[in-house]
């Protein structure tokens, strides 16, 4: 498809996560110019924004590791392997399910290293900050960075901000959190250094300090069982699932004060190591994040919503783009998640029209905001199936008409 003389690019990507990586190669790989703008210094999203550590959804669910995700985003995992980390997939002998750890930096590197490779023009520190639209069609994204603003027009466009805010600014009209407006609970995961990697990680104190904190503490923990954690690669480092705060809106105040109080839980958590857990007599906060990990906030509408239905029936179908493979993981309550397995063959396929903003012909979705029900959205939100959706989303884009 050409595209016209007017237009600066054939496809523009906004947001830099596993759903805007996996969109920008794919338009490259069908032979497009592809911008891909986002606002932080550096690509990842949720891996490198939030401290979310691993890829999920890259396998299906069971004893052995069966690949449910693969095209573009075994790209990346070349480019991790190239500094160093295995990528090998790890199970968790509890649930079964498969999962890649992930270590920040290597994630910035690689995703910079395999943009540059195909040609895909990057602009960081730069966000979508406009939209100009006419009844059915974006013509153009106004983007805002350091040197101010500039407009940017193209044959199509990908929504893979995690926040819909593409589509938002096109003015669809998004819902918010579920179909009763509330929002999955977010979580701070902390990076904790400083500890003896001799002794081995005592659960049953962790356990045993939380009793003793909740009592009294300011930011009592919902997670009984001390949370999930292990050790990020190549740094001796612990990652730690324990933080979540319900987040009552969207609005910046709500934001300021959830990243507020996942500062200072960390403060108390490293406290608790410390007097708790042997081994962490020396343990320190290595990071909390550039920010706190969102798992939901807004849904653009598309032409059709994964339903809970597909999943648990693992319904295949022959309009299918991409595999969702990850058990419906629900955080309605704040620490205390529920999972569902997959029906079927223990995946269920997603349809392009997911994909596919209602009533704009050149707006596709990517990662965590494709159209999909309350329940479906646990599922699909993970990063393997972001990388999987982007890329769909990506290729499609390219081949709209101009
Ligand atoms: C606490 C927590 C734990 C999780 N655990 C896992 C896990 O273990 N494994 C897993 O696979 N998934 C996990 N998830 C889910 C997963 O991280 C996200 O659903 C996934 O990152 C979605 O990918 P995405 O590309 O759609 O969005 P994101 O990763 O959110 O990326 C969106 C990008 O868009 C950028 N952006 C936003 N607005 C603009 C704008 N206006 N202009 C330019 N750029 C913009 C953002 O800065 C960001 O980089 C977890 C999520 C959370 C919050």
């Amino acid at each position: 498809m050409s595209r016209k003389p007017e237009c600066d690019y054939d496809v523009v990507v906004a947001g830099g996560g596993a759903g805007g990586i996996g969109a920008a190669l794919g338009a490259a790989l069908e032979g497009g110019d592809v911008l891909l703008v986002e606002k932080y210094g550096f690509l990842g999203g949720a891996a490198t924004t939030s401290n979310v550590l691993a890829y999920c959804g890259f396998f299906q669910q069971g004893e052995t590791a069966i690949k449910a995700v693969g095209g573009v985003a075994d790209l990346v995992l070349d480019e991790l392997r190239a500094l160093g980390l295995d990528c090998d997939p790890f199970c968790s002998p509890t649930t079964l399910n498969w999962i890649i750890l992930l270590e920040p930096e290597a994630v910035k590197l690689a995703l910079d290293r395999v943009l540059t490779k195909a040609g895909v023009d990057v602009l960081l520190h730069t966000r979508v900050a406009a939209v100009a639209r006419t009844a059915d069609r974006i013509q153009s994204v106004t983007l805002a960075g350091m040197e101010g603003r500039r407009r940017i027009a193209a044959k199509a466009f990908v929504d893979a901000t995690g926040d819909a805010n593409l589509a938002m600014l096109a003015g669809l009209d998004c819902r918010i959190g579920n179909d009763r407006g509330h929002l999955q609970a977010v979580s701070g995961p902390l990076r904790i250094g400083g500890r003896d990697l001799s002794v081995p990680i005592d659960r049953a104190a962790l356990i045993k300090g939380f009793e003793v904190y909740n009592q009294t503490g300011k930011y009592p923990s919902a997670r009984t069982d001390g949370g999930i954690y292990t050790t990020i690669p190549g740094t001796g480092e612990m990652w730690w699932m324990m933080f979540d705060y319900a987040m009552p809106d969207l609005s910046s105040e709500s934001f300021t004060k959830a990243e507020q109080a996942t500062r200072e839980a960390a403060q108390d958590y490293v406290e608790i190591l410390r007097q708790h857990v042997p081994g962490f007599e020396h343990a320190y906060l290595a990071s909390t994040g550039p920010q706190i990990g969102v798992r939901e906030s807004r849904h653009p509408p598309a032409r059709y919503e994964l339903t809970s239905e597909d999943l648990l029936t693992g319904r295949q179908r022959s309009d299918g783009i991409a595999k969702a493979a990850w058990p419906i993981e629900n955080h309605t309550v704040a620490g205390e998640p529920v999972y569902h397995s997959l029906g079927g063959d223990g995946y269920a396929d997603i349809p392009l029209d997911c994909l596919r903003a209602k009533g704009l012909d050149n707006l596709f979705y990517a990662g965590r905001l494709i159209g999909a029900d309350d329940m479906a959205y646990g599922s699909i939100r993970v990063m393997g199936t972001a990388f999987a959706t982007g890329e769909a989303a990506g290729r499609a884009a390219f081949h709209v008409s101009g």
